[in-house]
């Protein structure tokens, strides 16, 4: 059993098996994180209404949602990813 469980699994799935890897900005502090380590997001608004669906070409639809990549300590504090329960903190209670 580990000691410490996260509600998700972390996987760091690298893009390359060596070498240097591709570093990408965080979209909320902007720092440079390697891509391996960072969530994926989706800016933007996302329709929902059937009759604009038909209306707009599907093939215009990646206008609307911008990729955006959030390193792992913005994935946090952002709500993207749940807080690992430490075993440490446990007694605190939140
Ligand atoms: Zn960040």
């Amino acid at each position: 059993m580990p000691s410490a469980s996260a509600p998700y699994t972390r996987k760091y799935a690298h893009t390359q098996s060596r070498g240097h890897e591709g570093l990408v900005t965080c979209g909320y502090c902007g720092r440079q994180v390697p891509r391996y380590k960072t969530f994926i997001k989706h800016r933007g608004f996302r329709i929902t209404d059937p009759i604009i669906l038909q209306a707009v070409d599907r093939s215009q639809m990646h206008f609307f949602s911008q990729k955006m990549y959030v390193c792992p300590s913005c994935a946090r504090s952002h709500n993207i990813v749940e807080r690992g329960r430490s075993v440490r903190k446990k007694h605190l209670n939140r």
